[in-house]
């Protein structure tokens, strides 16, 4: 887990997380994994959610691109 590899230039990829074949992705906000959007969903609906959005705002507004983000919580695995 966690190898930071980017993948870009696909139309179709699976999921990061749970591995589903997904059209459309996003970052996570706990890592820098790459979630279909029903991961995304379990995300927002996480208590930690709003505390990684604004530890990535922070890290953004000091200049940091490239914040790993605070970890994925274990629930969410
Ligand atoms: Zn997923």
């Amino acid at each position: 887990m966690g190898t930071g590899a980017q993948k870009s230039g696909h139309t179709h990829m699976n999921c990061e997380r749970c591995g589903n074949k997904t059209i459309s992705h996003q970052m996570s906000f706990f890592n820098t994994q790459m979630c279909c959007s029903r991961c995304i969903e379990r995300e927002r609906a996480h208590p930690k959610y709003a505390e990684a959005r604004e530890a990535e705002e922070m890290a953004l507004k000091s200049g940091n691109r490239n914040f790993d983000g605070i970890g994925l919580p274990n629930d969410l695995r």
